[in-house]
């Protein structure tokens, strides 16, 4: 009798223990930024002051959080300088993007862009904040830059989704909600199909666009950068749940969209592997493998 009771638990106990065990193996961060310290800039999770209280330190304890975390590669986007030092100080873990940020910087002309394509120097477009500028990525004007991306396969990030809250009245009075939604990226969809193209911070919260959008359009990945950790993380689990149900699991790829607080790292590392609902598989999926493939860094170098 104490055997029969016993041993359900003894079960229950062992399956719990399973689903609590933290993921260990490596990790792709899709989404990561570089730029100036903010000294003191309260994280907005956890209202404490960054640990990061000058440009070096920043570089060094995002570089820091990644080994901890086992991040073997990270993509980052910022000012020029910065991510030519963090590409330094980081070597082969770490790979530059083109970028548009939250109002202040634009993408250069498509002809200064090549130069740094063409050297390695960069060899990712994004992140692309076009919604922080009032501009639709899906529209005209991003052509030249999706040549230049064709030409040289390089993979290209889409801002979608969300803006800090109050964002127009602030840095960007022409961003606007609308904007953010991934359904505006249909058009540059169907003009490149072969574009290797993913949707930052996976569309949040349109997730019936999100949803639409991916299962039509079965090259478009998505990363789960900063809804990992900045928005309530019960929210977060629910949508990323909705996707994986929606049979989006293998297109879903890990991102921290660490800013200022390298401790945002180990937010979004924690935000995602305490989804209750994930598989070891899954998680390694998200965590490394989605983006691997989407990378392609088993290919041959120079391919
Ligand atoms: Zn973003």
């Amino acid at each position: 009798m104490r055997l029969q009771i016993a041993l359900p638990f003894a079960l229950l106990l062992a399956a719990a223990t399973a689903a609590a065990q933290p993921y260990v193996g490596p990790i792709i961060d899709m989404h990561l930024h570089v730029g100036p310290a903010a000294p003191g800039a309260p994280n907005p999770v956890t209202g404490e002051p960054t640990t990061a209280g000058t440009d070096a330190e920043r570089e060094r304890l995002t570089l820091e959080r990644m080994r901890r975390h086992g991040i073997v590669l990270g993509l980052v986007s910022g000012p020029d300088a910065y991510m030519a030092s963090m590409r330094r100080a980081g070597g082969d873990a770490i790979r530059a993007g083109a970028f548009m940020d939250d109002g202040r910087t634009r993408l250069p002309p498509p002809g200064v862009l090549r130069e740094a394509f063409a050297s390695g120097e960069l060899s990712v477009l994004g992140e692309i904040g076009a919604q922080y500028h009032g501009l639709d990525a899906g529209a005209e004007w991003f052509e030249p830059y999706l040549a230049l991306a064709e030409e040289f396969d390089l993979p290209v990030g889409i801002h979608t989704g969300l803006g800090p809250p109050g964002t127009p009245y602030g840095c960007c009075p022409d961003f606007s909600v609308e904007l953010g939604n991934p359904k505006l990226l249909e058009p540059m969809l169907k003009r490149h199909p072969k574009l290797r193209v993913w949707l930052m911070h996976a569309g949040w919260p349109w997730l019936q666009e999100t949803k639409a959008l991916m299962y039509v359009y079965p090259q478009l990945h998505a990363d789960i950068s900063v809804i990992n950790w900045i928005i309530p993380r019960q929210e977060f689990h629910d949508y990323l749940q909705a996707l994986m149900t929606a049979g989006l699991g293998d297109r879903l790829m890990f991102g921290s969209d660490q800013m200022v607080w390298p401790e945002a790292i180990t937010l979004a590392v924690e935000g995602t592997d305490s989804a209750p609902f994930l598989t070891p598989a899954q998680k390694r999926a998200i965590f490394h493998d989605n983006a691997a493939r989407f990378l392609r860094l088993d290919a041959p170098s120079g391919d």
